[in-house]
């Protein structure tokens, strides 16, 4: 098998390399500091609110006292991907929201600092091979095959290996990680560093990436495994199939040069060095949720003179966390309200020069209302469709009305006793630390059923 010693390199000259850390790492006296302000709570709320139930106080008790491996050992045992979430995880109504300072008025702990000073600190010196050198089983001979590589199927390949059994990744893109890398905002985390904790993933071995490979429900062509043949030829399936492409509004003159889906333009930041945003002084993002802020802030940081998030409801009704939205505004992100784009006015059949925007009652355009803004460039954050369709070729796996893979919630195994699933492609699209928590779930069923 061919574990993976050096992964696909991003290329440089992409506009995500100028981006600063909004949280950068603590030293090692922040974090003694920091870690000193806990108050090792019986019952902690904190936990409670973590989707993985990472016994907090107990880590940071080890950042105190010095114990960093040992922190980070607590953290690891029940989020395999604590590295990452300790970046990317919306900790303002997880963790650090559950946090008994908040009642008080006072400052959370900075827990996810915390856990990215314990988790970067360690594994920086050897990874996760070294930290579990002594707990890797030996091969079971057993055989995985995880379809996507993003982080619901990279959790559920670290667990498969350190008990011995061997996975297979197949994903249709260049770049493991999924969202995680070509999605996240950079200021969080840029795809350089998900690649760090993938390589980390990779060196427990037993792991193949076969990247640039689509799993298809029909006769496979180039590029393509189908759903019969990994049925026939491993021992279980996980599917990791996240969310589809950005969906369209379908507003006039939409589809041409100039007008993205968010999730794809956001992919080109981070992966694309074609990608250039000379001559847009004036942008327009239509979505009032977490993608629509992202990308509303990133062109922001990327100094576009004027970004306008365009909502069709009113403030309230934004599914955006507050804190990301005060967080763009400080950085200049406009939010309009009650708007909706009827059409985008080109020069020709090529750029954008203006919007048409109407005012909107009940989230409907309201007629003879519309008004004409200039813009360069529109972003789409309207959501995403679902790529579940390949699912229902595996026997007995079913999808529910919105599209999402059905599972037991507490096995996550499927219809189908050989297939199970986690991350967005179950959840309809939460955060990373939910595609980790699911993969835990659905890898300890799998254990039972490999054994038995
Ligand atoms: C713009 C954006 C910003 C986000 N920011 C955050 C954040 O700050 N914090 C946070 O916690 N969460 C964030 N999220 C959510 C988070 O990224 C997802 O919840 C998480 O990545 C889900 O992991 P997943 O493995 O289920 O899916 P994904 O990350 O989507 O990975 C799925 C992978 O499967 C591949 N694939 C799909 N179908 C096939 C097929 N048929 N064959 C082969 N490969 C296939 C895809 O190419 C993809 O690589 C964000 C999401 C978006 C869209
Ligand atoms: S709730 Fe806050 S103070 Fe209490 S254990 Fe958790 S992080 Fe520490």
């Amino acid at each position: 098998m061919r574990s993976l010693p050096v992964l696909p390199q991003l290329p440089d000259g992409r506009l995500e390399q100028g981006f600063h850390e909004s949280k950068p790492a603590y030293n090692e006296a922040e974090a003694v500091t920091e870690a000193n302000r806990c108050l090792y709570c019986v019952d902690a709320p904190c936990v409670k609110s973590c989707p993985t139930g990472i016994d907090i106080p107990n880590f940071i008790r080890k950042i105190a006292t010095g114990n960093v491996k040992g922190a980070a050992r607590t953290i690891l045992a029940e989020n395999i991907l604590g590295y990452s979430c300790a970046r990317v995880c919306p900790v303002e109504v997880l963790c650090a929201g559950g946090c008994v300072y908040n009642a008080w008025g006072r400052q959370p702990i900075a827990i996810g600092r915390l856990q990215r000073f314990a988790t970067e600190t360690t594994l920086s010196d050897g990874g996760l091979r070294k930290l579990y050198a002594s707990k890797i089983k030996p091969r079971t001979g057993k055989r995985v095959a995880l379809v996507g590589a993003g982080p619901a199927s990279l959790a559920a390949a670290a667990l498969l290996a350190m008990e011995g059994h061997e996975s297979v990744i197949f994903e249709r893109k260049r770049y493991a990680g999924g969202l995680n890398t070509l999605g996240i905002a950079p200021y969080k985390l840029k795809a350089n560093d998900a690649m760090k904790e993938i390589a980390w993933i990779f060196e427990l071995g037993a792991i193949e990436l076969r990247e640039g490979v689509e799993v298809v429900s029909g006769e496979a062509g180039e590029g393509q495994v189908s759903s019969a043949a990994l049925l026939r030829e491993f021992d279980a399936v996980f599917l990791g199939l996240g969310l589809g492409p950005d969906s369209k509004l379908h507003a006039k003159n939409e589809d041409g040069p100039g007008v993205y889906g968010a999730v794809d333009l956001i992919e080109k930041i981070k992966s694309d060095p074609a990608l250039s945003l000379a001559g847009v002084t004036h942008a327009l993002v239509i979505g009032g949720g977490n993608t629509a802020i992202d990308i509303a802030h990133e062109l922001a940081l990327l100094n576009v003179g004027d970004v306008a998030m365009v909502y069709r409801r009113g403030r309230d009704g934004m599914s955006a966390y507050a804190h990301e939205i005060e967080y763009g505004m400080k950085h200049g992100v406009r939010v309009l309200t009650d708007r909706v784009l009827t059409e985008v006015v080109r020069d020709g059949a090529s750029k954008v020069t203006h919007a048409k925007l109407a005012r909107a009652e009940g989230g409907k355009a309201v007629a003879g209302t519309e008004e004409t803004v200039a813009c360069q460039l529109i972003a789409m954050a309207i959501g995403q469709s679902r790529a579940t369709d390949v699912a229902k070729a595996f026997d007995g796996v079913a999808l529910d009305a919105q599209g999402r893979v059905v599972v037991d919630p507490g096995t996550h195994r499927t219809g189908n006793a050989k297939v199970w699933a986690g991350g967005d492609c179950v959840n309809g699209g939460t955060e990373v630390v939910n595609a980790a928590q699911e993969a835990k779930l659905a890898v300890r069923d799998m254990l039972r059923a490999l054994a038995g």
